[in-house]
């Protein structure tokens, strides 16, 4: 089958792999029709990560199942499933607490497995024609009749609506909150998508890329262009002087100035300013326990100057990690299905698969306009999709106010 390689940094190309097949009783396969380019992804192909040439990348896929093993008992050839990114084996300690992103058996001794991903097992990815599924039953998110016609909806279920969604869990939103995000890309867009599905009062979402802060707009978020302004003051200055009671941390290890210098701590440390004292920080964007190639000297070690006097002071809240996307995947489905969340309202490309190359080098420059590209290998055409007109957001502020006016 054809499947997108890593073959070093910045190096990706379209190769001819053996077509994966059934290898435990338990396994499903699934003829991947939708599969997207992570921000997660990018990290690998800059070369920040030790992932070995020959993976094959993707973590966020959906198809249809086109086998499965003689143990599975739910999953059925011929359903429309999204295949969360995290790989588990739905029985072991973290497991059966909802922890999947820390599965304790798929990647020993490592808490936590993902398809086509650094340290992460042994899984290749389904930037593919083709995908295995370990635990299918427990692993695949059977879609409903609507499947096809919201695929690009329901693709998000992967990763990034749940890994956002898992954002505002963690920095604990509830009804009536003030919220910053820091980070405009994919999850933090959907960080601020779901803070307002939690009951937010208002979101702010901190970038400096035009396209992305059009979305934070779009979706009824309040922008804030670090480019033109502290993001801190700003905050405190919409706050009157207060703070956000919540932030969510969308952007991780490679967080940089407007000139391009990473600071591995900037967004940390602009979130313990920005958030009230006693409010609480959700972490998803990615740390690493080591980074040799950074330009920092503490980050090469995993470690970051970190404001702790001033968050013990503030008596702040942090939670962190990998999403546990079958925690919130089903339920976020719910929405999808009937109408009340539209998470593909973020995706500007849809592409064939040989054309994933050129789509990593577009989305990893953060040429604006790229915000989220869906691949779609068994097709041959490409769309690019407007992102500004269109029908309006189930969750757009307007709307959400002409309901309760009802
Ligand atoms: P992305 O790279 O497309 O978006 C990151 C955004 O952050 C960009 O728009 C960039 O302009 C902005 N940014 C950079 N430095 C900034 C700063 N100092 N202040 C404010 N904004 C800044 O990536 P994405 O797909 O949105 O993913 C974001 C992070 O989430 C990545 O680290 C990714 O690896 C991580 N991630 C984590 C999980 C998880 O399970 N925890 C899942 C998916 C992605
Ligand atoms: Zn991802």
């Amino acid at each position: 089958m054809k499947a997108l390689v890593y073959r070093g940094p910045r190096d990706i190309r379209v190769e001819d792999v053996p077509d994966p097949r059934i290898q435990e009783s338990t396994d499903v396969l699934v003829r991947i029709t939708s599969t997207n380019i992570c921000g997660s992804d990018l990290h690998m192909y800059e070369g920040r990560t030790d992932v070995e040439k020959g993976k094959v990348l993707g973590h966020e896929n959906l198809g249809e199942v086109i086998e499965v093993g003689e143990a599975v008992r739910l999953v059925q050839v011929g359903d429309r499933v999204c295949v969360p990114f995290n790989v588990s084996c739905g029985c072991c300690k973290n497991c059966e607490r909802g922890y999947t992103g820390a599965c304790l058996t798929m990647n020993p001794p490592n808490a936590g497995a993902a398809y086509g991903y650094a340290g992460m097992g042994p899984y290749d990815g389904g930037q593919a024609e083709y995908l295995r599924v370990p635990y299918g039953d427990f692993n695949c998110l059977v879609l409903p009749e609507d499947a096809a016609d919201k695929e690009s909806d329901y693709v998000m279920l992967a990763d990034i609506f749940p890994t956002g969604y898992e954002a505002a869990e963690r920095a604990c939103v509830v009804p009536g909150d003030t919220v910053v995000v820091y980070g405009a890309g994919p999850v933090g867009l959907m960080a601020a998508y779901s803070s307002y599905l939690r009951g937010a009062a208002r979101v702010m979402v901190v970038d400096r890329i035009p396209a992305r802060l059009a979305l934070v707009e779009k979706i009824g978020a309040i922008p804030i262009d670090d480019s033109k302004t502290s993001p801190v003051d700003r905050v405190l200055e919409l706050t009157e002087g207060e703070g956000a009671d919540k932030g969510c941390e969308c952007v991780g290890y490679q967080a940089h100035d407007v000139e391009g210098h990473e600071h591995p701590n900037m967004t940390m440390n602009n979130l313990v300013e920005s958030v009230r004292p006693t409010g609480a920080i959700g972490v998803v964007g990615v740390f690493t326990p080591e980074d040799p190639k950074s330009p920092d000297r503490l980050e090469k070690q995993g470690q970051i100057a970190f404001e702790m006097g001033r968050f013990f002071e503030k008596g702040l809240t942090m939670g962190s990690g990998q999403a546990n996307v079958k925690r919130w995947n089903r339920k976020l489905m719910q929405l999808i299905r009937h109408g009340k969340a539209r998470p593909s309202l973020i995706v500007s490309h849809e592409l064939p698969l040989a054309e994933g190359p050129d789509a990593y080098k577009q989305f990893d420059a953060r040429v604006s306009g790229w915000t989220k590209v869906i691949l779609k290998p068994h097709v041959t055409t490409s769309r690019r999709r407007e992102m500004a007109a269109e029908e309006p957001l189930p969750n757009k502020r307007e709307e959400r106010e002409s309901v309760y006016a009802s």
